[in-house]
């Protein structure tokens, strides 16, 4: 009775989180407050010393961006996944473009493998995921689109130190003041964020400018400048797919838990085509980025650069396949399932809710699978006998259900 009574509160939780999710929240900023704020972001520019002429005429015509917000405020439907992430971004045409500016570009890209140590095939693949090779930089003026992420945004402090880092750039000639990036404010080939762009790009050819929209020599110097000076290491390459034993502890496997490759050997992991692990003084994690079922991967420290230029593990996954697809490497070898189920944003609010009835730390009941969700999905995994790989799909969700409901 109680029980029911309590499942009933959660039900409720469930469609309020539900309803706070898809709820499409309304373009509600004032143009005349915009005007407003936008005058305080001139004056500070003036205190600033950002007074070139380039700067004034972009300040005079930054407007409000309504599509910008919808898109800031846009929440995907379906829950990412492994299979359907890669399948959209190593595409075939994707693999032969960048074989053929591999060797296209080969002395210059060795060149900045001389300075950088980063390899050719991991700067083309970058290149291809972020711009298609350039040719898809984005549409969005970037001066008004990051004036209406610092006006509108639940961001905005964040929004306001890149606009003023674009400002900044624009001032001192690096970037034409109407440039053209992502909604988000990213710029040029590499898709650098202001911020980035200002600390890590490289004037390779020696113009006197930091070009990412034209230039591909400053585009590869500064996409490796980036990685060397966020720990790459120029012997190393980013990972490999990896047979797991049957006995394997799933346990082990997730960032946090890094052990050298001989341990690696140790417990049994070896290369895909059941090779020893390379004897190489590297340390690495093992990741199952689809689940037990799906492919294992033991990624090296150079993984965690590829994270520090975006954060998502199935980003740097892509990139590394990508990689090894442009230098000659076939296709992952782990079949793919015929088709793969997918969690929608409101099975995983119900999942969230339902591991936090049963006593596991999900946290907030948001729809997003974090780090917090997987470790909560991990403890109810092993007190259920099941294979504690973290990884949410419709039979964990079935699994749930049988434990809540009596
Ligand atoms: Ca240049």
């Amino acid at each position: 009775m109680t029980r029911s009574r309590q499942f009933s509160v959660r039900q409720l939780a469930i469609a309020a989180s539900v309803m706070l999710i898809s709820g499409a929240q309304p373009a509600c900023a004032q143009s005349s407050d915009f005007d407003a704020w936008l005058e305080e972001v001139r004056s500070e520019a003036a205190q600033r010393g950002l007074t070139a002429p380039a700067v004034i005429d972009t300040l005079a015509r930054i407007q409000l961006v309504d599509r910008v917000i919808e898109l800031d405020q846009r929440q995907p439907e379906l829950v990412q996944t492994f299979w359907r992430y890669v399948d959209a971004r190593v595409t075939p045409g994707r693999v032969a473009i960048g074989e053929g500016l591999l060797s296209t570009y080969e002395t210059l890209l060795d060149e900045v493998y001389q300075r950088y140590g980063v390899q050719p095939r991991i700067i083309v693949a970058l290149w291809g995921m972020e711009s298609d090779y350039g040719r898809a930089q984005g549409d969005f003026d970037v001066a008004s689109s990051l004036a209406t992420l610092a006006f509108d945004s639940r961001r905005s402090a964040l929004f306001r130190s890149q606009l003023f880092a674009l400002l900044a750039l624009i001032n001192q000639g690096d970037v034409p003041g109407d440039v053209r990036g992502s909604w988000a404010g990213a710029i040029g080939q590499p898709q650098f964020m202001p911020t980035t762009f200002s600390r890590y790009a490289v004037d390779f050819d020696g113009d006197g400018r930091r070009d990412l929209q034209g230039d591909v020599a400053d585009v590869f110097a500064s996409a490796a400048n980036y990685l060397a000076l966020s720990g790459w290491e120029r012997s190393a390459g980013w990972g490999q797919e990896v047979l797991l034993p049957s006995a394997f502890d799933f346990a082990e496997t997730g960032l946090d838990e890094r052990k050298p490759l001989e341990e690696w050997q140790r417990l049994g992991v070896r290369q895909i085509d059941g090779r020893d692990l390379p004897l190489r003084a590297l340390t690495g994690s093992i990741l199952l980025p689809a689940g037990a079922k799906g492919p294992a991967f033991l990624v090296y420290d150079n993984f965690r650069a590829l994270l520090a230029w975006n954060n998502s593990a199935l980003f740097a996954l892509a990139v590394g396949i990508l990689s090894d697809e442009l230098a000659g490497g076939g296709p992952l070898q782990t079949p793919r399932p015929a088709e793969e189920e997918t969690l929608s944003r409101y099975d995983v609010v119900e999942l969230q809710s339902r591991l936090v009835g049963l006593g596991f730390a999900a946290g907030e009941a948001d729809g997003v699978v974090g780090e917090q969700t997987r470790r909560a999905i991990r403890l109810f995994q092993k007190s259920a006998d099941l294979p504690a790989d973290g990884y949410p799909d419709p039979e964990l969700l079935r699994q749930l259900r049988v434990r809540s409901d009596p």
